[in-house]
C-alpha cells in the first residue's frame, strides 16, 4: 500500500517567524500520517526551528535541496547528513528551478541522489517537461531519459527510497494544471519506467507525485487517480488554509 504523500514545497518564500507560525496554524488540522502523509519543504535557513516545532506532529519538515557531498570545501551549499541529523527525513532533489537557474544537470541530481540516501534522507527526484519538447510531441522520451539518468547506477534497496515527482514545466506556477489525465500518464509513464529497469515490485511500491498548480480545487480529482499518489504544491501551500484542505483531500 502507498500511503498518499501531500508535500507542500515553499520554494524561497516566508521569513521564519512566518514559518514557525504555519506550523501553529496547521498541525492541529492533518490527518493521521498513517493515512495521509503531509510535509512542507522549507528553505534551509529555516528548518532545524521548523523540525523542532513540527516533532510532535503529523507534519514532516523536508529539505528543497542537498548537495552531493557530506562535507567541505563548497561555500553556500547544504549537506546531506547535516539535514538529516537536525530530523529533516526527505530532500527534494532535481527540482525544474534548480534545472533551469542552476544548471543542475541529470548526472549532478544523479550524485545527489546517491548523497541523500547515504546520508539516510529519502530523495523525492523530480523530473520535469519543458514546453518545447512538449509541444513538440516528445514528452515520452523525454521524462524516461530523465529518470533512467537521475536514478543511474542505484541498486534495488536504494530505488526503493525514492519518490518521484512529474512536474510539467509548463504547469508550474502557472496555474495551468496538467489535466488529471496528462498527470496519470505522466505517473504511469514513471512507475512504467521503473518496473523496466528494476523489477514491477519495486514499482509497485514507489510513489509518485504529481506537481504543476495543485491547488484545493484539483486535488480530488488528481488523487483519484490510479499512479498519481501523491501531489508536490508550490503556491498553493503558502496559505495554511489551503495546505490543510490539500492535506484532507477526499
Ligand atoms: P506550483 O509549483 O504548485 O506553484 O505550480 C509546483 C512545484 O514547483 O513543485
Amino acid at each position: 500500500m502507498r500511503i498518499p504523500f501531500i508535500v507542500g514545497n515553499w520554494k524561497m518564500n516566508k521569513t521564519a517567524d512566518e514559518a514557525l507560525q504555519f506550523i501553529d496554524d496547521v498541525s492541529e488540522h492533518l490527518p493521521d500520517p498513517k493515512k495521509i502523509q503531509s510535509a512542507i519543504a522549507a528553505p534551509a535557513l529555516f528548518l532545524q526551528s521548523m523540525a523542532q516545532k513540527a516533532q510532535d506532529t503529523p507534519l514532516d519538515i523536508i529539505g528543497e535541496n542537498c548537495f552531493y557531498e557530506q562535507f567541505g570545501a563548497y561555500t553556500g551549499e547544504t549537506s546531506p547528513t547535516a539535514l538529516k541529523k537536525i530530523g529533516v527525513p526527505y530532500v527534494i532533489l532535481g527540482h525544474s528551478e534548480r534545472r533551469l537557474y542552476f544548471h543542475e544537470s541529470d548526472e549532478m541530481i544523479n550524485k545527489k541522489v546517491f548523497a541523500a540516501i547515504d546520508a539516510g534522507l529519502k530523495p523525492i527526484v523530480c523530473c520535469d517537461e519543458t514546453m518545447g519538447r512538449e509541444a513538440a510531441g516528445d514528452t515520452i522520451h523525454w521524462v524516461v531519459s530523465q529518470i533512467i539518468a537521475d536514478l543511474r547506477g542505484l541498486s534495488d534497496d536504494q530505488v526503493g527510497q525514492i519518490s518521484v515527482a512529474y512536474e510539467p514545466s509548463w504547469a508550474i506556477g502557472t496555474g495551468k494544471s496538467a489535466s488529471a489525465d496528462q498527470a496519470e500518464e505522466g505517473c504511469y509513464l514513471i512507475r512504467q519506467t521503473i518496473a523496466d529497469v528494476y523489477s514491477d515490485e519495486l514499482a509497485d511500491k514507489i510513489r509518485v507525485l504529481y506537481g504543476g498548480s495543485v491547488s484545493p480545487d484539483n486535488i480530488d480529482e488528481l488523487m483519484a487517480k490510479p499512479n498519481i499518489d501523491g501531489v508536490l504544491v508550490g503556491n498553493a501551500s503558502l496559505d495554511a488554509e489551503a495546505f490543510i484542505k490539500l492535506a484532507n483531500f477526499q
